[in-house]
């Protein structure tokens, strides 16, 4: 029998829908069935539910089976305007304003409702729409890493969809090409179509009712960001994204389409064997499986997060530390100490200046990786980073293991090493005590702002720059 509001109007309107058609009055149709027409006109309205014998009496007088009744269908045009504003006035951001709900009545045009209707939609979108605080944004990006960490930062699911898609298109092993990519495209129905006049705000856009997926022009030819993105288009139609309701969502069908895109790029059976071996020949890098599958060395290290310690029983931790040492992209299951805000966001905190991701920078060599082993009051770990340069700044990607799980890793002979007291503020965070002396209240620099949605909160002596870089940049200057 149906339970909701909802049902009960659909059904309430299919029996009006049958009365009508019949042209019985309420006590005409009560009297055949053994109510009384006011007792049906509550039903009709949705405020009662019938029992299952008189929805049989009912079914009985008007000539239609029961299933029939029960459809959740609207029976006609009018009956869908009615219940959608039902559906529209009986929602919360609706009743939240505490405007009083319209009464429909026989005589109200269908075009009153459309327009009432057009008012609801577009509250509705605009709620959707209503950007997240830069607060609920690093909660919901904390608990997802978190959710992510339990399961490994691995989802069979879309590992296994991946491969049913790549074999489907004829892709075997290595790189995977362009044209790959447009029979996958093509095997769902859509053509990809590359423009140079893209929304700003959109990274590509799909043409559902043709099948095209707009994208934009290949700025660096060969580079794997066009397969990538051409890749999480598709995503979002494999697996069946509707439009986000709120921020998690929105972040969660990313993480989706981005991990779809990389199970394509990096196919799971042929990157466990890939790592499999180099674990074997003690020789695992972060830059041979980069260069094994044609991607970038952020999307490798990524990638390497998804399938180590689901695979190889290895921990670890990735990093992607911008320029101004600020954590952009974070993915820990190894304990290594990382700064955090009080919502438990470490995106957007800076790194403990002795971490190679921040040290790296100061690297002349960037044409390699670079190796480390840290100690820091969780333990030691050795890690590898690259740096390298984009139109926002420098960058540095960082992968990561517990001390013991370095011997499976090329670099792991390095003589480099490095304490960390984090998140003590003794150990990067305090400017040295001399420098202190020398330059407090002597020195004003203007501070940068910091645009983007994960920076961090001001603080120290000059709001949003570190006292200590500024001691020792004045303290370089000043003998010259
Ligand atoms: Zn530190």
């Amino acid at each position: 029998m149906p339970a909701t509001a909802l049902e009960l109007s659909t059904l309430g309107h299919r029996i009006r829908h049958q009365r009508i058609q019949h042209g019985f009055t309420l006590d005409e149709l009560g009297a055949l069935v053994g109510v009384a027409g006011s007792q049906l006109s509550l039903i009709e309205n949705g405020k009662r539910e019938p029992k299952l014998s008189l929805l049989q009496a009912i079914a009985t007088a008007t000539g239609v089976e029961v299933a029939d009744l029960l459809s959740t269908e609207p029976p006609n045009q009018r009956a869908a305007l009615e219940i959608e504003l039902e559906r529209a006035q009986a929602s919360t951001v609706f009743r939240r304003l505490g405007v009083p709900a319209v009464k429909v009545t026989k005589g109200m045009t269908d075009e009153t409702i459309e327009s009432i209707l057009g008012l609801h939609r577009e509250l509705e979108r605009r709620e959707r729409e209503a950007i997240a605080t830069p607060e609920e944004a690093r909660r919901a990006n904390t608990e997802q890493r978190l959710r992510m960490r339990e399961v490994n930062n691995y989802l069979p699911d879309i590992e296994k969809l991946a491969e049913r898609q790549l074999k489907a298109a004829g892709h075997l092993s290595g790189a995977l090409k362009h044209r790959t990519v447009g029979i996958m495209a093509e095997q769902l129905g859509f053509e990809l179509i590359y423009v140079s006049d893209l929304p700003h705000s959109a990274r590509s856009v799909t043409d559902l009712e043709h099948g095209r997926i707009y994208l934009p022009p290949a700025s660096i030819p060969g580079g794997h960001g066009l397969r990538s993105m051409a890749l999480q288009a598709m995503a979002h139609r494999l697996l069946g994204h509707k439009p986000p309701t709120d921020y998690a969502e929105f972040l969660w069908q990313r993480l989706e389409i981005n991990y779809y895109a990389a199970c394509c790029l990096m196919p799971e059976t042929a990157s466990v064997g890939f790592l499999e071996q180099a674990k074997r020949e003690r020789n695992l890098a972060v830059e041979d499986f980069r260069d094994a599958f044609g991607v970038t060395h952020e999307a490798a290290a990524m990638r390497m997060s998804n399938l180590l310690t689901e695979h190889l029983g290895i921990p670890l931790h990735f990093l992607r530390v911008d320029g101004n040492g600020a954590i952009n992209r974070v993915y820990e299951n190894d304990g290594l100490p990382l700064p955090e805000d009080v919502t438990g966001s470490i995106e957007g905190q800076v790194a403990c200046r002795w971490f190679l991701a921040r040290s790296a920078f100061e690297e002349h060599n960037r044409t390699t990786e670079h190796y480390q082993y840290t100690d820091t009051p969780a333990g030691s770990f050795w890690c590898s980073t690259q740096t390298g340069t984009t139109a926002e700044g420098e960058f540095s990607i960082t992968v990561g293991v517990p001390f013991d799980d370095a011997k499976w890793f090329r670099g792991r002979e390095t003589q480099k090493r490095a304490i960390s007291q984090c998140p003590d503020e003794s150990c990067c965070r305090r400017p040295d005590e001399d420098l202190t002396a020398r330059w407090e209240g002597r020195a004003w620099p203007s501070a940068r702002v910091h645009q983007q949605m994960f920076s961090p909160l001001p603080r120290g002596a000059f709001p949003g720059v570190d006292a200590g870089e500024v001691y020792a940049f004045l303290e370089r200057h000043a003998g010259r």
